[in-house]
C-alpha cells in the first residue's frame, strides 16, 4: 500500500471533540456538563473555546496539547477561556518553541472596555501568532480560511467562527441572540453549531433559546445542526425536548450535543457517542 493511500482516508475526513457541552454560569460552576470547549482536527488542529476542562478531557481522549496548531476565543467569559493560557504552553512545547497561533475577539486578546484579557503577556510571547478579531474579518491559519463573524452579547466585541474546512464550512456562532445580520454571516454552512443556552419560553437577552435556534436553523438549512453550551435551566428541562421542537420548526437535522462525542465530516456525517459519560447528573441544581 502507498504511503498517500494509507494516509488519504484520515485526512479526507474533518472532525469535531465536543471537549464539554455545557455553558452559562451555573452549568459551568458546577460542571452539569463540561465546558472544554470544541476540538477541530483538519489540515490543521484548532482548539475553539477551551473553557474549564478542557485539558481534563483531552487526558481523558488522549489528544496532545502539543500539537494545537491554534486556539480560538469568541469572547472574554471564563466558561470560554480558562483553560486557554495552558494550552498556549501546550502548543509551545512548554514556552521552548514559539508555536502556534492564538486568535480572538479583541477583549480577550488585548482586554477592551470592561474586560481584562485573561492572556498574561508571558504566554502571548510564547505564542508564534497572536491576533486580535472583529466581526467581519477574514484570516488564514496556515492554509485555513476563517471568517469572523458577528456576536449581539453581553462581550460586545464578541466573534463567532466559520471555519473553511476541506469537507465544507462549519460554522460556529458561539455566544448570541438572534439578529439578521448574525444569521446572514453563517449561510452556506454545511455543519452549524448552536449555542443554546436556554430552553423552550424562557428567552433571556444575549443568548439563544430554542425558539430562536429553530429560527436560526431553518433560515441556514445546514446538513446538521449541532446543539452545545447547554444552560443549567435547560438541562433541568430536558435536552430531548428542545431538539424535537427545533426539528419540528426547521426540518433539519439537529444533534444534541453529548460530552466527548466526535463528529467525524467527509461525504457523509457521522456521530460516535463516548461510551462512558461521566458527568452526567441525575437531578440538577434549582439555579439558572
Ligand atoms: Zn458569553
Amino acid at each position: 500500500m502507498s504511503l498517500k493511500s494509507e494516509i488519504m482516508p484520515e485526512l479526507q475526513t474533518t472532525r469535531l471533540t465536543f471537549l464539554g457541552t455545557g455553558g452559562g454560569r451555573f452549568a459551568t460552576m458546577y460542571q452539569a456538563r463540561a465546558t472544554g470547549g470544541i476540538y477541530l482536527a483538519d489540515t490543521l488542529r484548532l482548539h475553539i473555546d477551551p473553557g474549564p476542562s478542557a485539558l481534563y478531557n483531552m487526558k481523558r481522549l488522549s489528544i496532545d496539547p502539543i500539537k494545537t496548531d491554534g486556539i480560538l476565543l469568541s469572547h472574554c467569559h471564563p466558561d470560554h477561556y480558562s483553560d486557554a493560557e495552558i494550552l498556549t504552553e501546550g502548543m509551545s512545547h512548554g514556552g521552548i518553541v514559539k508555536r502556534g497561533a492564538l486568535i480572538g475577539s479583541k477583549s480577550v486578546i488585548l482586554g477592551e472596555g470592561e474586560f481584562d484579557s485573561p492572556i498574561s503577556n508571558y504566554h502571548r510571547s510564547i505564542c508564534a501568532r497572536v491576533s486580535a478579531v472583529s466581526a467581519g474579518d477574514r484570516f488564514r491559519i496556515g492554509n485555513m480560511v476563517i471568517d469572523a463573524t458577528p456576536t449581539q452579547h453581553s462581550d460586545p466585541y464578541g466573534v463567532g467562527f466559520r471555519i473553511h474546512t476541506r469537507n465544507g464550512i462549519i460554522s460556529y456562532v458561539s455566544d448570541s441572540e438572534i439578529t439578521d445580520k448574525v444569521i446572514a454571516a453563517h449561510r452556506g454552512a454545511r455543519v452549524l453549531i448552536l449555542n443554546l443556552t436556554r430552553p423552550l419560553c424562557a428567552k433571556v437577552p444575549f443568548h439563544l433559546c430554542t425558539e430562536e435556534a429553530a429560527v436560526f436553523a431553518r433560515e441556514i438549512v445546514p446538513e446538521m445542526v449541532i446543539l452545545t453550551h447547554l444552560g443549567m435551566k435547560l438541562l433541568r428541562e430536558g435536552v430531548d425536548k428542545q431538539v424535537k421542537y427545533i426539528k419540528e420548526n426547521s426540518g433539519t437535522r439537529v444533534l444534541a450535543g453529548e460530552d466527548l462525542m466526535k463528529i467525524s465530516i467527509g461525504k457523509d456525517i457521522t456521530v460516535k457517542r463516548f461510551q462512558d459519560p461521566t458527568n452526567h447528573y441525575t437531578s440538577y441544581p434549582k439555579y439558572d
